[in-house]
């Protein structure tokens, strides 16, 4: 890493770019950009406008340090602290998986299939809350329970639901779907249930991106033996969760869709269906309780 610390802020964009991509990182030019606009303060925009402003000596300490985290293939997300989700703003740690934009798939599909306006949604696996909050901004009279394993996670879904005004129709629960009597503890029925569980097969996670790999939490990834596991509890769950009626909405990892598709039918769930996400990748698999 250059000495950024006589730079001006153009300067210091055009010296770190280099660094990043010599890291392995895909789109050096854009993160450079945006590490700057976090280091300033005032987003990428702020870049443009103070491009030719000497960075001060703390700005200076803060662009080292978030590039040197991020050659080291540490999220940009986690660094910044930050992604957007369905145009709303969310805080991310290491602790929650990074809302992706594939994942806006499942809350399209939950707001198209909906039966009428949905009082009750439950996120299994939520994370940062991404699915639920994105889901309860657009159900203005909704109410809505996340769960996660990891109570570190659900602090970070308790703030994300203050932080968009959603905390009094949002409550978050601990339980652990690995463990016996996970279900119980959660009320409903629900009007509609989301997940985006772990779903990569053991044996793809050495060769996932080490951004993913080495800095995401191993708990929102790992699917067991054929990425398959959560689904079987989860399907299984969604008899006594789901009010008749009510709709069910998985993610699910490439060429996977046929398989929780087969498992919600034997089921015996209504209406099975998948959709795909902009990559023309099956994302979103839905059904409707009977
Ligand atoms: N979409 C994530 C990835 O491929 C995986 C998320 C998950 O397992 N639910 O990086």
């Amino acid at each position: 890493m250059p000495d950024v610390s006589v730079l001006t802020v153009g300067q210091a964009q055009r010296a770190v770019a280099p660094v990043l991509r010599g890291a392995g990182i895909d789109e050096p030019v854009l993160e450079a950009r945006l590490l700057l606009g976090f280091v300033l303060g005032g987003g990428p925009e702020r870049v443009l406008a103070d491009r030719d402003e000497p960075l001060s000596a703390d700005q200076a300490r803060a662009l080292a340090d978030a590039v040197e985290r991020r050659a080291r293939r540490v999220p940009l997300s986690q660094i910044v602290g930050r992604r957007e989700f369905w145009s709303l703003d969310f805080k991310v740690t290491a602790d929650t998986l990074t809302p992706r934009a594939d994942s806006e798939t499942i809350v399209e599909t939950a707001l198209e299939r909906a039966p009428g306006t949905p009082a009750s949604v439950l996120d299994l696996g939520t994370g940062t809350g991404c699915l639920l909050l994105a889901l309860l901004s657009e159900w203005k009279g909704a109410s809505g329970v996340g769960v996660d394993a990891s109570e570190d996670a659900l602090a970070v879904a308790r703030d994300n639901a203050a932080g968009l005004g959603l905390a009094d129709r949002a409550r978050f629960i601990r339980a652990d779907w690995r463990e016996p009597g996970w279900a119980a503890r959660l009320g409903g029925p629900f009007d509609v249930v989301v997940s985006n569980p772990p779903y990569i097969p053991e044996a793809d996670i050495a060769g996932l991106e080490p951004d993913v790999r080495d800095h995401e939490p191993r708990l929102a990834l790992s699917g067991g033996a054929d990425g398959l596991d959560a689904y079987r509890v989860l399907v299984r769950a969604l008899a006594g969760l789901l009010r008749p009626g009510g709709l069910a909405v998985f993610e699910v990892g490439v060429a996977q869709a046929d398989d929780v598709r087969a498992l919600l039918t034997a089921a015996g769930m209504d209406g099975v269906q998948a959709r795909a996400d902009l990559g023309g990748v099956a994302r979103a698999v839905s059904a409707l309780a009977p």
